[in-house]
């Protein structure tokens, strides 16, 4: 009885904080400060050798605090917590989501590379595949929810040794289509070579920390939007990439030179939504189960995404029994109509504010097309479902049956 392994959300208080070196503080202070200083030249020297890789850490070594852009307590405390929920060996924490997922892509893509994603992804995403890395050399090549693994693989039978990287978004925004982890490490494992391995990235913004842990399922990396579900009350943007240490000591390097950590206070804000994490989710997606059954039965609403009611037996339903912990709380719809229709029902909202993002405490809803993917090419929209009548919402944590009336009022309007 002497020892017990805490589960995450008993430890987001705690973890990582010693009281002790903040004059007793309970909470984690800010530390509001650029730079640290050192106690002896000797010192510095030491740090730096082990910040600059130029020598391993000796074993009871800890690494010193040098420089705010390498290291900063609010960050390192913060990092080590978010790494309880995913077992991650380490994690970084960014100054946005898409800082994390463009400095991913630098790291392990060069010139002549190519990248398989998963498709759709977030629109920011697809802008920076399609139009950014391009500039650079690097090609994208997408794949679908339903496509197998030989499928796969056929699309990139000519080019099979410039694939490095295949980066996954499940369920994926905003059709929640969910994409086979193991299937894709499949897919790296066949293109890897002795000397050159393919590694597997997965955007868990929808699912985690909590429902999803994509690296039990094969992933090396793990990319967040922590603006979302993490930070949780639409007040920071931040981001965040965790997993195995041979490929986060390399995230790392680059973080430091591209220098677009996140900042003490967003680190300070962001532990302090972590203590609520688990309370959050789970009253967010306890709503959404009322939510989907409202909208399922609803005269006005043609088709339902929503991860509770897949169809047993489906590919999609296997995947999801496989993998995840529980349905979430993001819910998208197809109103009856087009543009029009689900615009009325957007603007006559009292209680949902209108707004992109996700995963904050206030419910949110907004048009896909339109909006946070107006950006994806036309051709992508029509064959990934995101049509003019699709409509996205993030349930929030207020009472169902006033987000249940909201939504009735809206559509009444329509
Ligand atoms: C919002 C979001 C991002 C981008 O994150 P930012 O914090 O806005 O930079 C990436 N992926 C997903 C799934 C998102 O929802």
């Amino acid at each position: 009885m002497n020892n017990r392994s805490f589960h995450p959300e008993s430890l987001m208080m705690t973890h990582g904080y010693k009281p002790e070196l903040s004059e007793g503080a309970i909470k984690c202070p800010i530390f509001q400060t650029s730079t640290f200083v050192f106690k002896s030249a000797e010192e510095g020297k030491a740090f730096f050798e082990v910040a600059y890789g130029q020598r391993e850490k000796e074993p009871n070594e800890e690494l010193g605090l040098i420089y705010s852009r390498l290291n900063n307590p609010d960050l390192q405390i913060l990092e080590e917590r978010l790494c309880l929920w995913d077992e991650a060996d380490e994690c970084a924490v960014f100054e946005s989501g898409m800082s994390a997922i463009s400095t991913v892509m630098l790291e392990f893509l060069r010139p002549g590379d190519i990248m398989l994603y998963s498709k759709p992804v977030y629109g920011g995403t697809d802008h920076f595949i399609n139009k950014v890395l391009p500039q650079y050399g690097i090609k994208g090549i997408g794949f679908t929810s339903e496509q197998t693994k030989e499928e796969i693989l056929d699309l990139v039978k000519k080019d099979k040794g410039n694939i490095k990287l295949i980066y996954v978004e499940t369920p994926a925004n905003p059709t929640n289509a969910l994409f086979d982890l193991e299937l894709c490490r499949d897919v790296a494992d066949s293109i890897s070579t002795d000397d050159q391995d393919v590694v597997v990235c997965v955007d868990n913004t929808y699912m985690g920390p909590l429902w999803q842990h994509p690296l039990k399922h094969g992933a090396d990396l793990i990319v967040y939007s922590a603006t979302k579900y993490i930070g949780g009350h639409s007040d920071l943007i931040a981001g965040a990439v965790l997993g195995k240490s041979k490929y986060m000591t390399r995230v790392r390097t680059l973080r430091t030179f591209l220098g677009n950590m996140a900042g003490p206070w967003t680190g300070w804000l962001l532990m302090r939504s972590l203590e609520t994490l688990k309370v959050r989710m789970t009253q967010q997606a306890t709503n959404t189960v009322e939510v989907a059954k409202y909208l399922q039965t609803h005269p006005k609403v043609e088709k339902v995404y929503y991860l509770g009611n897949l169809e047993a037996g489906s590919r999609q339903h296997d995947i999801f029994k496989k993998q995840l912990k529980c349905a979430g709380a993001m819910i998208s719809f197809d109103i009856k109509g087009g543009e029009k229709e689900a615009f009325k029902f957007l603007n006559s909202l009292k209680l949902m504010k209108l707004a992109v993002s996700l995963g904050s405490t206030e419910s949110l809803a907004e048009h896909p097309a339109t909006m946070t993917h107006s950006d994806v090419s036309l051709e992508d929209r029509e064959l990934l479902g995101i049509s003019e009548r699709l409509v996205r919402l993030s349930i929030g944590v207020e009472h169902f049956q006033d987000i249940i009336w909201d939504i009735e009022q809206a559509l009444e309007q329509v």
